[in-house]
């Protein structure tokens, strides 16, 4: 079945490529630019996909069983927002002029590709080229493990949280809450994740899969909703409950009861390494440091310009490349320890949280 999705996969994405985004090519001045149209391709397909998914899915759960009741969604909206800018503008653009030359110039042009054999660390395993399910079974295991880590040190260094941060202040996290993220941490990630594919070893379709699977695995654990997965599962997968605990505003009663569940798709590496939190009930979600805070109510821009004036600050003080949790003084965006700040002021924002039920 994976090879018949494969194959359906690639031949959607060639015509979209050969009868779309050619012609587009051809007529923009961007045509001459190094990079392959099946890129853009999939990445617009990708989205369209996500789309369907979050609109006949994903929008009617939360609608029906919500975590939390909203009078208004008035901080939905800037992510609705990015989130179309990225799976339509950015994403395609992103993978054509970077992703694809830099991918062409790590394995030489694509020889492996064109082999159509396992390359990587995955081609070391005898025979994994008979077992496609192994192989992407295996590849998504390491993608996630190596999320986990990365996820976690976003948390605990002062400069990566200065971007990482934009994704917390959303106070209304819902399904669109995935995609609002600093660019600049978008661009370091991706290095992360494509150059783990390369040293792996995966196919560029099964990528494009994986890519599809982890937008859509993170739009269904960032959506609004009371749904949870029962007592098991839940030490296996991460659910929307878990994930809205990973979003909680500080405790000031607790103050470490926040840094907990880290997990993309697997709950298992939080199990294992101590970080797994269960059995709370849903509460606020953001970030009580009102410089982080202040990213509510901003536009596109004015937020991604407040994470990169965030990121500068921490990157250029000694504060911000030692591990450990911060808030941002608000004039000079440099990092301040919390264990150095008043925590029951950082805990009290000045405008109150959405309420819940
Ligand atoms: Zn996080
Ligand atoms: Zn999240």
């Amino acid at each position: 079945m994976l090879d018949a999705i494969t194959r359906l996969w690639t031949d959607l994405v060639g015509r979209i490529a050969a009868d779309l985004v050619s012609p587009a090519l051809a007529w923009l001045p961007l045509g001459h630019l190094a990079g392959d149209p099946h890129d853009i391709a999939a990445a617009l397909l990708i989205a369209l996909l996500q789309l369907v998914i979050i609109a006949c899915i994903f929008r009617p759960l939360e609608a029906i069983a919500p975590a939390e009741k909203w009078t208004d969604r008035r901080f939905v909206g800037v992510d609705r927002n990015l989130t179309l800018l990225m799976i339509f503008g950015l994403n395609p653009l992103f993978a054509f002029l970077v992703l694809t030359p830099v991918a062409a110039l790590l394995t030489g042009g694509g020889a492996a590709a064109e082999t159509g054999s396992t390359g990587g660390l995955l081609g070391f395993i005898p025979g994994i080229d008979q077992h496609p399910y192994l192989a992407f079974g295996l590849y998504y295991v390491i993608f996630d493990l190596t999320y986990y880590w990365m996820h976690r040190a976003q948390h605990v260094i002062p400069w990566w949280w200065a971007m990482h941060s934009m994704h917390h202040s959303q106070r209304q996290v819902s399904c669109w809450n995935n995609d609002r993220s600093c660019l600049l941490d978008g661009v370091f990630q991706s290095f992360i994740i494509a150059g783990l594919g390369l040293v792996v070893g995966v196919d560029a379709a099964q990528f494009a899969l994986l890519e599809l699977l982890s937008e859509l695995v993170q739009n269904f654990s960032h959506t609004n909703t009371r749904l949870g997965f029962g007592r098991i599962l839940e030490r296996l997968f991460v659910s929307p409950g878990f994930h809205r605990l990973h979003h909680m505003r500080i405790d000031p009663a607790r103050p470490n009861l926040h840094n907990c569940n880290f997990g993309q798709v697997l709950a298992v590496w939080d199990n294992l390494f101590g970080t797994a939190l269960y059995g709370e009930s849903p509460r606020a979600t953001g970030v009580a440091d009102p410089t982080v805070d202040a990213d509510n109510g901003l536009g596109v821009l004015a937020m991604q310009w407040a994470a990169l004036k965030r990121f500068w600050g921490a990157v250029r003080s000694p504060d911000g490349w030692k591990l450990q949790e911060v808030a941002f003084d608000p004039q000079t965006f440099r990092p301040v320890p919390v264990g150095h700040a008043d925590p029951q002021g950082l805990a009290s924002p000045q405008s109150a949280p959405p309420r819940r039920t």
